[in-house]
């Protein structure tokens, strides 16, 4: 699917001092998978959903904490 082409290819790569590779989304600029070559970013980057990902970042009170809201329960 050309979609699926141009949505993989969107995602930022960047090459650690480990050698191992990070894919980032272009619209939620989080740091969706770390791996071991590039190629196996693919997988994450078809899978990775930006609005199911920030549900289950604000459920666990990560926005909060990024956006400097109230504290969550996590940093008691
Ligand atoms: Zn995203």
């Amino acid at each position: 699917m050309p979609h699926n082409i141009f949505f993989a290819a969107a995602f930022a790569h960047r090459h650690n001092s480990d050698d191992t590779w990070d894919s980032i989304c272009p619209k939620c600029f989080y740091t969706i998978a770390t791996e071991a070559t590039e190629e196996g970013l693919l997988t994450h980057e078809r899978r990775h959903d930006c609005a199911a990902l920030m549900k289950s970042r604000m459920r666990l009170g990560i926005h909060e904490r990024i956006c400097g809201g109230e504290r969550s329960v996590e940093s008691a």
